[in-house]
């Protein structure tokens, strides 16, 4: 049986490029009338490896999922005033209408729900000294919402890649220009959508490649770009969407990250990433009561440096054209962001001990936790049986049915049309 026919099941697939631009030009001129500049896209990503160690200047492995969002642009019209004019519509947020703004008024505190994520773009590239007007844009997209994917990178950097054309800055040209546009969309998501997040998911979505995992260093934002083709390994990547949603979360990405900050100026370090393993003994033992008690802040740091490590296994084995021995890894990781740094859900546990039971050679869950998605290494013939035993397993715990979608290392954002 195919995936596809699996009754009960949900399977996210993805857009070819060219029906998700002829989505996004339809759109484009239903709302406007006219044809846009251009089609412009980019993925969201799933990460393999390396969670919640953006922000301390450590290491991540995303790849970028075949899941993109679609951006349908021109330059504004007309002078004057109208010239520097923000028009902005989603096909995800059909209630909202068109949204309309000076350029201008795009200011930190200054704009709600999700134009912040596309205008809050404009914003950073005018920020640093580009020359940025208006512009009309319409957005369709396939990759999930909220969904620990990165929807809201996926949509900054498609609005990047477009504006960086249409106003002629020449950023996406390589891949240093690709980083300072990933710098502008972090920015956008940290001061405009006023989300504290680190910047995986926008340098994931500007500078990973297609057939590879993108090291990246969050030290210093360097990357390297490491294959990755389990298709020639016989194995898969299996994404179920969990579609929890827990109350009560909001604060508890900050939370996370000012305790990694606190716990790095209680060692007189600038980010975790300079505890190494073998110091982390030390380190632990130095770390005092404080905001939260020293027990406490000791699992978050433990965290922190051991999946640092364990992305560099990760990517030693890859090197070694070893991927079928990195579960362990990820079961070890899932482990320490249940355990130590606990920011699992019930959802995303049942996922992983339900896939492990069904044959997956590891699973973890994936992105910031508390819900969103969990990841399973499967054998390319047990995508259809680890599907079903996940999907029963959330049956039997009376959870919403998950959604599940197949990710491979895709191509990162770009002109489509
Ligand atoms: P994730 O990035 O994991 O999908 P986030 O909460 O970071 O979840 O981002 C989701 C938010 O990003 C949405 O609530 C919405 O504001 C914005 N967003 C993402 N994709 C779109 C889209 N296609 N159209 C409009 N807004 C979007
Ligand atoms: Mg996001």
């Amino acid at each position: 049986m195919s995936r596809h026919a699996a009754r009960t099941i949900t399977w996210v697939d993805a857009w070819e490029p060219a029906a998700g631009a002829e989505r996004a030009v339809a759109a484009f001129r239903e709302r406007f009338g006219a044809e846009p500049d251009g089609v412009w896209s980019a993925p969201g990503r799933v990460n393999l490896i390396g969670e919640h160690t953006d922000y301390n200047g450590g290491l991540c492995l995303p790849i970028d999922l075949p899941h993109r969002t679609y951006v349908a642009l021109r330059r504004a019209q007309g002078e004057g005033s109208d010239a520097t004019l923000v028009r902005l519509a989603s096909a995800q947020e059909q209630g909202a209408g068109v949204w309309t703004s000076p350029l201008a008024d795009v200011l930190p505190g200054r704009v709600q729900g999700w134009p912040s994520y596309a205008a809050g773009v404009a914003w950073a590239l005018a920020g640093d000294g580009h020359v940025v007007g208006g512009f009309d844009a319409v957005v369709d997209s396939c990759v999930p919402y909220g969904a620990g994917l990165s929807s809201s990178a996926a949509l900054e950097c498609a609005v990047a890649v477009a504006l960086d054309d249409v106003f002629g800055l020449g950023l996406a040209a390589d891949d240093a220009g690709r980083a300072r546009l990933a710098a502008a969309c972090i920015r956008a998501e940290n001061d405009i959508a006023g989300a504290p997040t680190g910047g995986m998911d926008q340098s994931s979505s500007l500078r990973a490649r297609s057939g590879h995992a993108l090291l990246l260093d969050c030290l210093d934002q360097s990357v390297r770009h490491v294959p990755f083709d389990l298709a020639a390994a016989g194995l898969a990547l299996l994404v179920v969407d969990t579609r929890a949603e827990h109350a009560l979360v909001d604060g508890q990405y900050a939370a996370r990250r000012t305790a990694c900050e606190a716990a790095a100026a209680q060692l007189g370090v600038g980010t975790l990433r300079e505890i190494t393993p073998d110091a982390l003994p030390d380190a632990l033992a130095r770390l005092t009561d404080g905001d939260q008690p020293a027990e406490v802040t000791r699992r978050r740091v433990r965290h922190v440096v051991t999946e640092i490590a364990r992305v560099q296994e990760f990517v030693a084995l890859l090197d070694a054209g070893r991927v079928r021995d990195v579960g362990p890894l990820m079961d070890a990781s899932h482990a320490s962001l249940r355990d130590d740094y606990e920011v699992s859900a019930p959802e995303l546990d049942r996922v992983v001990e339900s896939a492990r039971s069904a044959g997956a050679l590891g699973a973890r869950m994936t992105g910031g936790g508390f819900g969103g998605s969990a990841i399973a290494l499967v054998e390319v013939g047990s995508i259809d049986a680890v599907a079903a035993a996940v999907a029963r397993a959330f049956d039997e715990a009376g959870f919403t049915p998950p959604a599940f979608l197949v990710a491979e290392a895709s191509a990162p954002a770009g002109r489509t049309a």
